[in-house]
């Protein structure tokens, strides 16, 4: 307008003069050289609007008031796919194909917006949907049309500009897509989500959430607060622990809470809440998310109650099954024990048979009652494990004996191995670990029809005073089906029912045997194949006792060190067992596997002058048996120094008087028990070694010339070991005096002068070191001191130490050896002796009696055997009232010492059997376990009568 008015001025009439003329032509040219300038300037605007227009990155298109376009920038061309055609405004959307944003409603012409535009109106970010030949995937865009004017303000065109907006709008879809997909996911969640702000004002709902509360519409819950849905109670303390959530910053995590819902229905919910947060990590709400768990709840409770009912019932199942277990026990054993005194009476063949059939469907009636007894105490926990003192090694070696019996009619081995280092005295329970053994090793033999059974005894750990065992039963038997493995230690499970038929059984035992396991602190395992046998492995933890074993203590004391000894046997586990026990007593032991190869080993022992003490022979051996070997060795004189043994199964009936009659000198049943075999070679050597010394030559009579006979006292409580020791020492031509225990020692010493004690350590009343201690008192006054030697079987380490300091001079170990203690006494008194001795007559003929064992251990005196069988005719009564009177009382203490005194006595006689049926007693008074004790007392009684009974014969026959 500046620009037109200056014009107008420029070309406009001037009334002035020429000078003012020549003046105003100056500005003329001034004025048109400025308008000249100012176009250009103008034509450089319209030429950089023009560039700008046609670099833009967004579409413009201009219309002029005909509809014409004016300008269509390449952007345009670009987004709608198509160039600026002189085309009317009103074709435009048919040529380019523009439709609504739904893509399916073309545009009407009319309200296109640059027509709109054209027309004078303004639209503002309308959205369109463009697709044509040229762009086949379509394309939206959004615009804006502005109406062009002229300088009166009349509409003289029209501008569009705009944009592809496809992407943002994809955008928008998608995220559309995903927002619904997650509410949709929200939405069918069981459990009731929400999210408030900090006013606690909801954001957002899930719908269990809005069910819940009550509402049925999403967007009234939203902005609302959960007081407008819930008691005011409720709502105050969620709101209290939100704003503590909130404060803190810690969430709460799965909180059981019960609420009342809107229909008004009690439920419990596990609430989770934590705290929102937003970008920047500032907390601007809360989350919280509830699972309704009252259907696990009920169910829970329904549960707990239905566990109790099921408790009690088994309660009481397990109850009744042991009162009527035990119940159906007293008769049972009132049928066993009656059934047993009717076959110790006379009987027909015919009626013994059927009562030994009665005896022995009992018997096994009553193992199955205590299967049932024990497992229903298992299952009712009332299964208590004892803790008793017991020889860990005898109750092996028992209960091994006991099982050899079970396999009598079969073509098997049956051996067992105990490792050195296994402690001997344990506390434990003796009774359950010999269920669990006698179980496995049962099964063992019922399973196993050739080959052989071993039972292998290691310590696997010792920590403190706990060892942990390992017990190890391995047979060559059917062997079980992988399959079978676990399941056979469950009750009742057999591997299969043919088995069932073929041997018999309930599928109890192994169940009861792992619990048993379990409850002794171990774990049972199983290895087998179908064929290639078994092996049951378990252990057990035991605690280190602190009883002495005889047994062991004498082996202690007892020196077999360096005795050479063969053992001929065609089992490799009994050579293996065998060499093992004999070396670790200090032997030196050969093992052969055949009669050929032990002729050929004492022949070279003998040639290189180191014959063999022992042989230990197995009596039943291919080619050559052990009695055949036995035939041999006595075509060879110079080999018949040796000890023979022979070692034999329990079925063999007629062994024992095959032994007898060849002069065999012991007869071991296997499984041997380690104490037996013990006391069967020391006893062996020492009779073969007092039968070398009897003969006129031997130490006794040359010793003779220098001694004189003495005044001794013999302190010892057990009266057959008094008449033994007392018999060797008169025989030697000495004054014996018996004090029975140490306080009539000491009364004897202050009476009497005697040249030598002998004093047993372990006695009633006063034992031996007291009494020692006492004498040597005296002795003080009376500057004497008598030689006193203690007599003990309590061998232990340091026992030697406690009778040198209580002031004694020597000591010598039981049992007596008459040769040890006679030199014992001939060197603590030097004096010569005068008497002569009748050492050289015979000492008996060994011949005439059965146990020439006997005879040999009184060193052939019939006299003193005599003697002893009276004394034994005496006691054995008594002491057998004893121990059944301890029987009944259940005195342990009182068992243990008749059972020992008995045990004693019968020793004297080799009457193994007597002597076991004692030493089990024993064991049971020791161990306080009276659980057989009935049954083993009945044995004892039975033992005893046939004892007593062929000591009768032989007194008979001799005094005939
Ligand atoms: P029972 O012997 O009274 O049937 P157990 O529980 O002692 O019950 O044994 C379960 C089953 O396991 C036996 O019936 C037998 O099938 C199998 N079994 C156990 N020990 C052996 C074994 N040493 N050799 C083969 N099978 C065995």
């Amino acid at each position: 307008m500046a620009d037109n008015a200056c014009t107008d001025a420029v070309l406009g009439t001037s009334p002035q003069s020429t000078d003012t003329e020549s003046e105003s032509t100056d500005a003329l040219r001034q004025r048109i050289r400025q308008l000249e300038e100012r176009e250009v300037e103008l034509a450089g605007r319209v030429g950089l609007l023009e560039n700008v227009i046609e670099r833009m990155g967004d579409g413009v298109v201009v219309a002029d008031k005909d509809g014409k376009f004016i300008i269509y920038n390449p952007a345009a061309e670009r987004i709608i796919g198509i160039g600026a055609k002189d085309i009317p405004i009103d074709e435009w959307q048919v040529r380019y194909g523009v439709y609504r944003p739904d893509k399916v409603t073309a545009f009407p012409p009319d309200e296109q917006p640059l027509a709109r535009a054209v027309r004078g109106e303004e639209v503002d970010w309308a959205e369109m949907y463009v697709r044509n030949d040229v762009i086949r995937d379509g394309a939206f865009i959004t615009l804006t049309a502005r109406p062009l004017k002229d300088e009166s303000g009349a509409p003289n065109g029209g501008v569009v500009v705009f944009h592809d907006s496809t992407n943002r709008k994809l955008a928008e879809a998608a995220l559309a897509a995903e927002r619904n997909l997650l509410r949709c996911i929200i939405d069918n969640i069981p459990d009731l989500i929400f999210v408030t702000d900090r006013d606690g004002r909801y954001i957002a709902n899930n719908l269990a959430h809005l069910v819940s509360l009550g509402e049925a519409d999403r967007n009234a819950a939203v902005g609302s607060v959960e007081a407008d849905y819930v008691g005011h109670e409720t709502a105050a303390t969620h709101r209290a622990e939100e704003l503590e959530i909130m404060d803190s910053g810690i969430a709460i995590m799965d909180r059981e809470e019960p609420v009342t819902d809107a229909a008004g229905n009690r439920r419990w919910l596990l609430t989770t809440k934590a705290p929102l947060r937003n970008d920047d990590r500032e907390i601007i709400g809360i989350v919280g998310i509830s699972r309704d768990i009252t259907e696990i709840k009920r169910a829970a409770e329904e549960l707990e109650a239905a566990r109790t009912i099921a408790e009690h019932a088994t309660n009481a199942k397990s109850e009744f099954l042991a009162n009527m277990s035990h119940e159906i026990r007293t008769p049972m054993n009132g049928i066993i024990g009656m059934t047993e005194l009717a076959l110790d009476t006379d009987l027909e063949t015919e009626q013994r048979e059927y009562l030994t059939m009665v005896k022995e469907s009992a018997s096994s009636l009553l193992s199955l009652l205590n299967d049932i007894l024990d497992f229903s105490k298992i299952e009712a926990g009332r299964l208590e494990i004892d803790q008793i003192d017991f020889q860990l090694r005898d109750m092996i070696g028992d209960t091994m004996e006991a099982l050899s019996l079970k396999a009598l009619s079969k073509e098997i081995e049956i051996a067992y191995h105990v490792a050195p280092d296994v402690p001997e005295h344990v506390i434990g329970d003796p009774r359950r670990l010999r269920q669990v053994l006698v179980n496995l090793v049962g099964n063992a033999i019922k399973f196993t029809s050739f080959g052989e059974v071993v039972l292998d005894v290691g310590l696997e750990e010792t920590i403190g005073d706990e060892s942990t065992i390992l017990f190890k039963i391995t047979d060559t038997g059917i062997g079980i089906p992988v399959e079978h493995h676990a399941r056979i230690f469950d009750a009742f499970s057999q591997v299969d029912s043919t088995t069932t038929r073929r041997f018999g059984g309930t599928g109890l035992g192994l169940s009861i045997s792992s619990q048993l396991v379990r409850l002794m602190g171990g774990a049972i395992e199983l290895s087998s194949q179908p064929g290639g046998g078994s092996t049951f492995a378990f252990s057990v933890k035991l605690r280190t006792g602190i009883l002495v074993s005889e047994a062991t203590s004498s082996k202690e004391a007892i020196n077999l060190r360096g005795l050479p000894v063969l053992v001929v046997d065609d089992n490799a586990t009994n050579r293996r067992i065998l060499e093992e026990i004999l070396g670790n007593w200090g032997m030196k032991p050969t093992v052969v596997s055949t009669g050929a190869d032990a002729l050929r080993a004492m022949s070279r022992a003998t040639d290189l002058g180191e014959p063999f003490a022992v042989v230990l022979l197995d009596s039943m051996m291919p080619d050559v048996d052990g009695f055949m070997l036995v035939e041999s060795i006595k075509q060879h004189p110079e080999l018949t120094s040796a000890t023979l043994m022979m070692l034999s199964s329990a079925d063999r009936a007629g062994d024992a008087a095959r032994c007898r009659q060849m002069g065999i000198s012991s007869y071991l049943t296997k499984p041997i028990k380690q104490s037996t075999l013990f006391d069967a070679i020391v006893s062996s050597v020492m009779t073969s070694l007092l039968t070398q010394r009897s003969a006129p030559v031997e130490i006794p009579k040359t010793h003779t010339e220098t001694v004189r006979p003495l005044n001794l006292l013999l302190a010892e409580d057990n009266a057959v070991n008094q008449r033994l020791a007392a018999r060797i020492l008169e025989k030697r031509g000495h004054t014996v005096t018996i004090a029975n225990n140490g306080l009539e020692a000491v009364e004897a010493v202050r009476r009497e002068r005697f040249d030598l004690i002998v004093m047993d350590v372990q006695m009633p009343e006063m034992d031996g070191l007291e009494a020692t201690a006492a004498i040597r008192n005296l002795e003080k006054e009376t500057k004497d001191h008598i030689p006193i030697v203690a007599l003990t079987a309590h061998a232990m380490k340091g026992d030697r130490e406690r009778c040198l300091d209580a002031g004694m001079d020597f000591y010598v170990s039981k049992p007596i050896q008459p040769q040890e203690l006679i030199e014992v006494i001939d060197s603590l008194t030097s004096a010569a002796r005068t008497d002569d001795d009748d050492e050289g007559e015979d000492g008996g003929n060994s011949e005439v009696f059965d146990s020439h064992a006997a005879l040999d251990r009184v060193e052939g005196d019939q006299e003193l055997l005599l003697e002893l069988i009276e004394l034994f005719f005496e006691q054995s009564p008594g002491l057998k009232a004893e121990i059944e009177e301890a029987v009944e009382k259940r005195d342990s203490k009182a068992l243990q010492n008749a059972a020992h005194s008995l045990k004693g006595s019968t020793a004297n006689f080799a009457a193994t059997a007597a002597y076991e049926a004692a030493l089990r007693l024993e064991m049971m008074g020791r161990g306080n376990d009276f659980t057989d004790a009935d049954e083993a007392y009945t044995l004892l009684e039975r033992e005893i009568l046939t004892l007593t009974s062929a000591l009768a014969a032989y007194r008979q026959d001799v005094l005939v």
